[in-house]
């Protein structure tokens, strides 16, 4: 018997991913392409996503005229491509951040260091090709402090989502703030951009920089120096 029932209503064919939205809509929370929505995944529901990405990949192909049902090199490219996209390079929008424990600052320490290089890598929301790079954070701690290598951590959950370098800046100061309460918080971050180097206008070595200093940083033009400087004697360290 055939249902009448728009698929909307009977929900056999409505896609997964208008499911979530509407879900994201009707909540009123954001999803745009560097937010992260795994609060709003229902179980098994990434799965179903990978399938249906997998089969708009798939067309995508299609309308790019590759015949893929004969070339043996894109047999099984959309179904890498979903999962590339899903659970590798915009793993920061489908999965959960990563446990990372807080401890008290016992010993009161209020001396400033700094964390980096910690790779960037991530992709321009414009045209999906990856910005590459590294990133510097300084802290001035607070009442809690979290190990260095969370710092990788969550710089790897934020970035790996479709971005614009300066909002990515934002959102990763946002989060460690949210970790640890420092004092103060600057974040330094020098990228290269594939959609200037591989097309466009081809400049292969230009790259982006740009900071964000808060709270101690910010008002302390003394401690905001030496956070570049400390910034410049790691750099140093380098091997090119
Ligand atoms: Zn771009």
């Amino acid at each position: 018997m055939t249902s009448t029932l728009p698929s909307s209503i009977t929900g056999q064919l409505t896609p997964v991913s208008r499911r979530i939205r509407e879900r994201l809509e009707n909540a009123g929370v954001p999803f745009l392409a560097n937010d992260n929505i795994a609060d709003h995944l229902n179980e098994g529901e990434l799965e179903q996503l990978e399938i249906e990405v997998a089969g708009k990949v798939r067309e995508l192909l299609r309308s790019l005229v590759i015949d893929i049902d004969n070339d043996h090199n894109t047999e099984e490219t959309a179904e890498r491509v979903a999962r590339m996209y899903l659970h590798e390079v915009f793993k920061g929008r489908y999965h959960e951040q990563p446990k990372i424990a807080s401890f008290p600052n016992v010993k009161k320490l209020d001396e400033i260091y700094t964390v980096g290089p910690i790779s960037v890598r991530s992709a321009c929301s414009h045209h999906l090709v990856p910005i590459l790079g590294n990133c510097w954070i300084g802290i001035k701690p607070g009442e809690r402090v979290i190990g260095l290598s969370k710092f990788s951590r969550v710089a790897d959950w934020v970035f790996s989502r479709p971005h614009i370098q300066e909002e990515a800046v934002m959102i990763l100061a946002d989060e460690i703030e949210r970790l640890c309460e420092p004092q103060g918080l600057a974040i330094l971050v020098k990228a290269q951009h594939y959609c200037m180097k591989w097309r466009g206008v081809k400049e292969p070595q230009t790259s982006m920089v740009n900071s964000i200093v808060r709270g101690d940083f910010r008002h302390d033009p003394s401690l905001k120096a030496e956070f570049f400087e400390l910034v410049k004697q790691q750099e140093s360290l380098l091997i090119n």
